[in-house]
């Protein structure tokens, strides 16, 4: 690396360029024994001018990593000067995995997947990394090649991922193995009845799809069926149902010599297709042996034992002698484990595989490393359900059922309406445009996404009504009281489109986009990201883009449902832990003395309920429980707006940053005729803090919820 390697001037990447593969592979090979992950890309041949003249330069490879100066790469001190501590790095992107151990893995899944078993439906419930289904499902196309040849169909949740999966698993997988190599002909070669997404073979054929391709889905009869990711699949193929089944029919010529093996990671419970098709075969669970007691037992999270926030002292607990079982103790316990099933099914060829990740072997995912996931995913719902689905392998539950409002309402604190609680650091509101009058939720938002809620107006007329918008934008000049004495204005309102979208457009331009988003709401719960945006919604007549245009954000509302729901259930402190300096667990909801009754009833107006489709497949579906509702969704474009302003991402230093712009330098209550605090740049307000009566504006269009 002192000759040939270089590092990037930002320390993030080393690199190291040359022609001989052999060489390239065994470094590669090398920094993953070592625990580095890297990436090697292939520079073609080109003619390249060097030093005045055209030359040919060729084709080289280029292998790229992260790593820290703990481990330097280099000995030369200009190139390790440049490395950067693990200190200010996320190394658990870059170093994933590392050889510590070398062992053999049970393979019983991998003996019914074999031709000649029993059973013609097995399912893998996932806990690691991709290689543990999608890889058994890899080796099963692997072994239908050399041995058992026939038509068989691999399905990924869509075409675009099913090439991929094309080029990264399937080539290597034919190119690396002797045997696959000479009965799978090259792609080059000409009739050779080898495409990207169709490989032919002696006496068989296999052909990679995707699940959104109704096309592909019905191209033949299949006797083996892979279905990689069902999770992931679309709900329906294009129009003609669910993909599942569909590819499922294909196998119906082959009856009872056929086979289907489903994989995924989990999502959520209800709709889950893999939770559906393991809650039918088997359920075989895998056991362990107690390295104390012998005990045979399943690895339960609940068991996993640490110390908070000291992840490094996590072990297990024996559910029949409590004993701590260790890391180390894993590779025997795995060695002497078995496949237990705990179901009898409908159809007895059908089995089912669950495995989660405090499984990984040693040296792969730990418990430590699990239990650190679990605190990190703290934070946010979206972290908790990724750890639930992909580490645990479980499916998420989401409480859908409607908190109880009188619970709420007897927990209402004493500060009054209409001013911002000491932990309150930023104001977003949620504007609700209705065809008779704009209902706006003032929300206050903390660390951990805790809120209070500040104020709720109602202006009277609809969007016809000019004056309503004239309203509005007075609302994003208006400050609000904080309780240790600064004025806090709006740092983002959201504002829906549902209902005279080009009304809303209008005004938002008005306003200016950067503190109005404007926003539309989404059903389904399978986004990324909760909030996708922004688009440029503004178009002239003549169909060219405004610059300057709307920008109109997308929201899954029926997460942040889920998520208010999770956040109202949410226990409050006692007395008793107040006093002995404990606060309310991040995302409580904290609402003043004067909300009212129909307010809190708002609030939590529906419920989540599982629906069956014309087309037969559940999905989840939000469903009004009474007329009004109108609070709900001002709360939830108010959290919209939270997302799009950032604070689902905020780093500690920004919330420190924020608090320190507030005080509490200054005792709170600031009274009437003290000198006004400055008002502070940033979230803060710009507009000169109201004297008076100033909320009796509003007050006069209020419908009297808030006092
Ligand atoms: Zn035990």
């Amino acid at each position: 690396m002192d000759s040939d390697g270089t590092i990037s001037p930002d320390g993030k990447r080393c690199e190291f360029s040359n022609t001989d593969s052999r060489l390239v592979e065994g470094l590669v090979e090398l920094l993953h024994g070592l625990g580095y992950k890297s990436s090697v890309y292939w520079a073609r041949s080109r003619r390249r001018v060097i030093g005045g003249q055209d030359r040919d330069c060729l084709g080289y490879w280029r292998v790229s990593w992260t790593a820290y100066a703990e481990e330097p790469m280099f000995r030369l001190s200009r190139k390790t000067a440049r490395m950067r501590s693990i200190e200010n790095a996320r190394p658990w992107k870059s170093r994933r995995r590392r050889i510590v151990n070398i062992q053999p893995v049970a393979s019983m899944p991998l003996r019914c997947i074999s031709v000649d078993s029993l059973s013609h439906l097995y399912l893998c419930g996932k806990g690691f990394i991709p290689t543990h289904n999608t890889e058994a499902g890899n080796n099963w196309i692997g072994y239908v090649i050399h041995y058992a040849p026939g038509p068989m169909l691999a399905v990924q949740p869509t075409v675009e991922l099913a090439k991929r999966f094309s080029r990264q698993r399937i080539d290597p997988l034919i190119a690396e193995s002797p045997a696959l190599r000479d009965r799978v002909k090259p792609q080059r070669a000409r009739d050779a009845g080898n495409t990207m997404l169709s490989k032919e073979f002696p006496a068989g054929l296999l052909v990679i799809t995707g699940a959104n391709s109704a096309v592909g889905l019905r191209s033949m009869p299949a006797r083996y069926l892979f279905l990689d990711e069902v999770d992931a699949y679309p709900p329906s193929a294009g129009e003609e149902g669910d993909p599942v089944a569909l590819a499922e029919a294909r196998t119906r010529t082959f009856a009872w010599r056929s086979k289907i093996f489903l994989t995924s990671t989990p999502t959520i419970h209800g709709v889950s297709r893999i939770e559906r098709e393991f809650e039918a075969s088997d359920q075989r669970r895998f056991l362990v042996p107690c390295p104390h007691c012998g005990h045979d037992q399943a690895l339960r999270f609940e068991r996993l034992r640490w110390e908070k926030t000291k992840p490094e002292t996590a072990h297990y607990a024996c559910e029949a002698c409590e004993g701590a079982i260790e890391e180390r103790h894993k590779t025997a316990m795995m060695a002497a484990g078995r496949w237990q099933a705990a179901a009898t099914p409908a159809d007895p060829g059908t089995i089912g595989f669950h495995l989660s990740a405090l499984y990984s072997p040693v040296g792969w995912l730990s418990w430590t490393g699990i239990a650190r996931m679990w605190e990190a995913a703290q934070a946010t719902d979206e972290a908790k359900r990724s750890f639930q689905n992909s580490v645990l392998g479980e499916t998420w539950i989401e409480t859908g059922e409607a908190p109880d409002w009188q619970r709420l309402y007897e927990r209402r604190e004493a500060w009054r309406i209409g001013t911002v609680p000491g932990g309150g650091l930023f104001l977003t509101a949620g504007a609700d445009v209705q065809k008779d009058r704009i209902e706006v939720s003032i929300w206050a938002w903390g660390r951990g996404l805790t809120s209070w809620l500040v104020d709720h107006i109602v202006i009277a007329g609809g969007p016809e009504r000019q004056a309503s918008w004239g309203e509005l934008t007075g609302l994003l000049g208006r400050t609000w009281p904080h309780a240790h004495g600064a004025r806090l204005g709006i740092a983002k309102l959201a504002v829906d489109t549902g209902y005279q979208a080009p009304a809303v457009y209008a005004w938002a331009r008005g306003a200016g986009f950067a503190q109005v988003a404007p926003v539309k709401g989404v059903e389904g719960f399978n986004r990324a990201a909760p909030v996708a945006g922004p688009s440029f919604v503004d178009a002239t007549e003549r169909g060219r883009k405004i610059r300057r245009g709307a920008r109109l954000w997308t929201v899954a509302v029926a997460t942040f449902k889920s998520e208010t729901y999770r956040y109202l259930r949410l226990a409050a402190p006692t007395d008793e832990d107040i006093a002995a300096g404990a606060t309310a667990p991040p995302g409580f909801i904290h609402l003043p003395r004067g909300a009212e009754a129909e307010w809190i009833k708002q609030l939590v107006a529906e419920q989540l309920v599982t629906v069956t489709t014309r087309r037969g497949f559940q999905k989840l579906e939000w469903q009004k429980l009474r007329e009004r509702n109108e609070v709900l969704d001002c709360r939830v474009y108010a959290r919209a707006a939270a997302w799009i302003a950032g604070a689902d991402r905020w780093s500690g230093a920004k919330w420190r940053g924020l608090e320190d712009q507030l005080g509490p330098g200054q005792p709170d209550g600031h009274r009437a005729g003290d000198e006004p605090p400055p008002v502070t740049a940033g979230l803060l307000a710009r507009a000169a803090p109201a004297t008076g009566n100033r909320r009796s504006t509003w007050l006069a269009v209020d419908k009297g919820w808030l006092k």
